[in-house]
């Protein structure tokens, strides 16, 4: 009985103990800065990279990562879709594995952080681990995701999204993505078997920059992000009457031009009448005839409205229905609304998750704040499958997709710390 009292005290103890070091495992800044400097010569251009997916600069980012994933002692494999994917066991393997990880493929001219951070990062935490002797429960997932701007290619392949159609498009690299998957070592004609069931992941978290200003303005260091924005385009048609700008009076018009006006400052009105972070855009005219002295007939409208939640989007949208019909009478013409592009459902991430990234952030002592997330990301694919949580850290100007993209060494670091705390409470639960 005494014995198995002291055996349990023990046990206790050390787990405990286990514990406290663990939370006390800071990550290598120095380490991070030098890898994001090594991987920012492939593609290198003037301040930033050019490494599009597919391309032969992604092809040596790629093979460079893979050593260093190697290195670090992960049993690497490239899955159908090209996607890189890095195995670490863990003591208990009828766990799930809990995966981490972001891209390392650039948009044309692009800059060194845009899913360098997280990849980087995941990493980092993977050496950390090694560094100090420590297995997890869960088997872990280092998942470098392909051709992430090119549409969340190989995460969307991961979840089965990926169509015939898709296949033959031509990509940024100059190559079909059939090809171009061929390129990075993966087989196009497999991806049905590569996709993933729910479940199949125990969680997956992304750290990554937060691609806006949010962070910087109001001087914070984590952002807890509780979904990416779903979008919905509609292509807008107002039709007139094309008539002689001279000869026509004030009162006897139907201008397009003038109904599509009227109807831009009216998204503009609908959306921010409403409290919340909901964003609408119209981003695209074109007007017909197109001439100084005629009054156009017909006009179309590109217009765009994110948010997190898929009934706010539309209830907005009918908002925008109803003004666009008052428009459309008074001025004499008629309006109509086409989906032209297939939508972005939201994805949310985690609540459970979130709770233990704000957790990681408040007992490490960072400021923080929840925030949504207006581009999208490999997690949002993968939010299908697995619970997910995503850690951003600030975009100095809130600039990316440019050489002028530029996030602080520390940040980096911080954002990693909370990256790797957050995997080790997943795994401990
Ligand atoms: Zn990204």
């Amino acid at each position: 009985m005494e014995k198995t009292l002291l055996v349990y005290l023990l046990l206790a103890s050390s787990a405990l103990l286990a514990q406290t070091q663990s939370s006390s495992l800071k990550v290598n800044q120095q380490r991070i800065d030098g890898r994001l400097l090594e991987l920012a010569k492939f593609g290198a251009q003037p301040g930033g990279a050019s490494r599009v997916g597919y391309s032969k600069a992604d092809q040596q980012g790629r093979t460079y990562f893979i050593g260093l994933m190697r290195k670090a002692g992960l049993d690497v494999s490239i899955d159908f879709a090209g996607n890189i994917i890095g195995r670490r066991k863990g003591k208990n393997p009828a766990l799930k594995p809990i995966g981490f990880g972001s891209h390392i493929d650039t948009v044309p001219n692009g800059g060194n952080y845009d899913g360098t951070v997280g990849s980087v990062s995941g990493l980092e935490l993977v050496d950390v681990l090694n560094e100090n002797n420590i297995v997890t429960e869960h088997p872990l997932e280092l998942l470098i995701f392909s051709n992430e701007e090119g549409g969340t290619i190989g995460s969307g392949a991961m979840i089965g999204k990926i169509t015939p159609a898709a296949l033959k498009a031509v990509t940024q690299s100059g190559l079909t993505m059939a090809d171009g998957i061929r390129a990075i070592g993966g087989n196009p004609d497999s991806l049905s078997k590569m996709v993933r069931k729910k479940g199949d992941l125990a969680a997956f978290v992304e750290l990554h920059i937060e691609q806006g200003g949010i962070l910087e303005k109001e001087n914070l260091q984590i952002g807890v992000v509780e979904g990416i924005v779903g979008i919905e385009d509609w292509e807008v048609t107002i039709l007139g009457t094309p008539n002689h700008a001279g000869t026509t009076p004030m009162n006897n018009r139907h201008d397009a031009m003038l109904a599509a006006a009227k109807l831009t400052i009216a998204i503009n009105e609908v959306i921010t009448s409403h409290e919340g972070r909901q964003v609408g855009t119209v981003g695209k005219i074109a007007v017909e005839p197109g001439a100084y002295n005629v009054i156009p007939g017909k006009v179309m409208l590109g217009m765009e409205i994110r948010d997190l939640s898929y009934d706010k989007i539309w209830s907005l949208f009918r908002e925008v229905e109803n003004r666009a019909k008052e428009i459309a009478r008074v001025s004499g013409t008629t309006i109509t609304f086409r989906q032209p592009l297939t939508p972005v459902t939201p994805a949310l991430t985690a609540k459970p998750i979130q709770d233990k990234i704000i957790l990681a952030a408040k007992s490490l002592g960072f400021s923080y704040r929840t925030m949504q997330s207006g581009a999208g990301h490999d997690s949002q694919e993968v939010s299908h499958i697995a619970p997910v949580g995503m850690i951003f850290i600030p975009s100095v100007g809130g600039i990316s997709h440019s050489p002028k993209e530029f996030s602080k060494g520390v940040d980096i670091a911080n954002g990693a710390t909370v990256l790797l705390q957050t995997v080790l409470a997943l795994d401990r639960e």
